[in-house]
Formats: structure tokens, C-alpha cells, sequence
């Protein structure tokens, strides 16, 4: 069996406890327009192009390309989606990455043989393996499969999770994993429909249901002034969450530009400009917040 990946990172501190060497999967459902890793969005490969990196009058990989999808101007050099086929060759042609095919095919052990060489690191820390994405669980066999391979290995995992998929595949995945890092993005429907495309009467509905079966669950709340840093937000948050665990640890996560320059390599439109930083003093007042009902919170993964 094969799953699609587009990065793995070792050494991540923000991705649930200790060190950790972070899997992203490939492929998601939700259109969040805050998104910091678009790359991830497509369940497809696609090619990624860096200009900043291009040497000056290259041009290399021009006659290179089968497909004739490589075109110089005499500044810099422009690819056309429509007619590349994803071979690669532009990829190893390149001395300079400045090109590159995101997504590759892998199999379990794999991705195992990678996150094993830093064991040490999880053991002296704390850590493990986070699955990230893009949405793990929508490649859910293949996520099931890496999760049995980690725990026979004693490896902590974290799976984070928009918590958009069906209960079932939820359910299985949260009995294998150490640690579930669940997305809790706007409460209000109309508004998660306007900036995720999507309702969120699943999330909430799947985040019930892990309430009742126990599960350990971090909440991950991306905060983005104006869209869902208002009073009235937190507060149907601090309603939503408070029946159903107080011990849940909610992570404010503020809203970075991270996603704006790989919009720009994978030549798609930028909807973050209207997007801004919550400031320290609103982080401190929600933490605050939230805070004075019970909760464990924290600013940052
Ligand atoms: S993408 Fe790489 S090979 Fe192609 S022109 Fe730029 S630097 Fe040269
Ligand atoms: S991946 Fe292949 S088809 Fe696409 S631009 Fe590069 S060389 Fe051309």
C-alpha cells in the first residue's frame, strides 16, 4: 500500500510534545483561505517553481522539457501548468532547486525507515511522530496502516486533524494514536462556510463524540484578527467546549504569512491579504479568557 506525502520534517517542536518528526499528507477537503501549507491542499502532484532561485540566463531545463512547457523571455523562465505532465526531469536538471515536483508516492515502511533514525530524539525528549497534512485522515488505510507500524515500534504519535472527515475513520485512528490534534477554527457555521468552504457541523458533531469515548485531544484554534478573534466567537467556543472536557488543552495559534510565498511557486491566487496577525494583547485576552473557565491554554503549537 501507498499513501502520497509532500514533506517530512524532522526536529518540529510545535507539533504536539518533545521532539518530533513531523509526516505530511498529501491532499485535503477544506479550502481554508488562511491555509500556511497550500502544497498540501491538492491530493495530486504538482510543480512548485522558486524564479528567486533561477541563475541568471540559465536556462537549462528549457530544452529538457518533453513537453515544451519551459519557456525563457531572456529575464527569467515561466512553466505552464496545462501542458506539464509532472515528469521531473526540470527537478533533476535544476542545480539550483529552483523547480520541484511536490508529492511523492510511499510506502509504510518508508516513511518508518526516515522517523526511525531520530529515535533518540523522541526517547530523551518526549516526543514521537506527528501525521500532518493536508488531511491524514483522508488517506485513511494508509494512515491506519503508519499508525499499527509506530505503535509496534513504541513510537508516541499526534495525528492533526480539521476534524472534517466521517466519525468512523476518526474513531479508528483515534484508537491507534497517542494524541489527537483537532482543529476548532470558528464555531459560527455560516462563517466556517464562508472561509473554509465547508459547514462545520461534522467537526463539532466528531468533537462530541471524542468527548464521550475519552480520547486525549488538543484543540488548535488558528487566530486571525477579525475573522474569528471577536468576543462573540470565543465565547460560543467557551460554550461549545465547556461540556465536554475541561482537561482538553486548547493551542492558540496565530495566523502567519508562512503560506503566501508557496502560493506564489504553485502560480495559484493569494486570498491572504486580507488576513492579519492578531496582536499579542488579543492573544493574552483570549488566553485569559478561556483560561478563567477552566481551560489549560497556550500561545503556539
Ligand atoms: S529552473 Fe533551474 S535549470 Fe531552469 S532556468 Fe532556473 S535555475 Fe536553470
Ligand atoms: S516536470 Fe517535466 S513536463 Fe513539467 S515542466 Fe518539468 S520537464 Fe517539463
Amino acid at each position: 500500500m501507498k499513501g502520497t506525502i509532500f514533506d517530512i520534517k524532522r526536529y518540529a517542536i510545535h507539533d504536539g510534545p518533545g521532539i518530533r518528526t513531523t509526516v505530511f499528507f498529501k491532499g485535503c477537503k477544506l479550502r481554508c483561505q488562511w491555509c500556511h501549507n497550500p502544497e498540501g491542499i491538492k491530493f495530486e502532484r504538482e510543480i512548485m517553481f522558486r524564479p528567486e532561485r533561477c541563475a541568471e540566463e540559465c536556462w537549462d531545463c528549457v530544452p529538457r522539457c518533453p513537453q515544451k512547457a519551459i519557456n525563457e523571455n531572456g529575464t527569467i523562465i515561466s512553466i505552464n501548468p496545462k501542458k506539464c505532465d509532472l515528469c521531473g526531469i526540470c527537478e533533476d536538471v535544476c542545480a539550483y532547486e529552483a523547480v520541484a515536483i511536490v508529492g511523492r508516492d510511499v510506502t509504510v515502511l518508508e516513511i518508518i525507515k526516515e522517523v526511525e533514525k531520530d529515535r533518540i530524539f523522541y526517547d530523551e525528549s518526549g516526543g514521537g511522530v506527528t501525521i500532518s497534512g493536508g488531511e491524514p485522515l483522508a488517506q485513511g488505510d494508509f494512515l491506519l496502516a503508519l499508525l499499527e507500524e509506530l505503535n509496534e515500534r513504541s513510537i508516541h504519535t499526534a495525528v492533526d486533524t480539521s476534524g472534517f472527515m466521517p466519525y468512523e475513520i476518526l474513531s479508528e485512528v483515534s484508537k491507534r494514536a497517542d494524541l489527537i490534534l483537532c482543529d476548532l477554527k470558528v464555531i459560527d457555521e455560516h462563517r466556517h462556510r464562508v472561509f473554509t468552504g465547508e459547514s462545520n457541523r461534522i467537526i463539532l458533531e466528531n468533537l462530541r463524540k471524542l468527548s464521550k469515548n475519552g480520547n486525549n485531544i488538543v484543540i488548535r484554534m488558528p487566530v486571525l484578527k477579525g475573522l474569528n478573534d471577536d468576543s462573540e466567537n470565543i465565547q460560543t467556543m467557551v460554550d461549545f467546549l465547556l461540556p465536554l472536557n475541561k482537561s482538553w488543552q486548547i493551542n492558540l495559534l496565530p495566523f502567519h504569512r508562512g503560506g503566501e510565498g508557496k502560493l506564489k511557486r504553485l502560480n495559484k491566487k493569494n486570498p491572504l491579504v486580507d488576513f492579519k496577525t492578531p496582536s499579542e494583547k488579543k492573544l493574552g485576552e483570549i488566553k485569559d479568557i478561556l483560561s478563567s473557565h477552566g481551560f489549560h491554554v497556550k500561545i503556539g503549537g
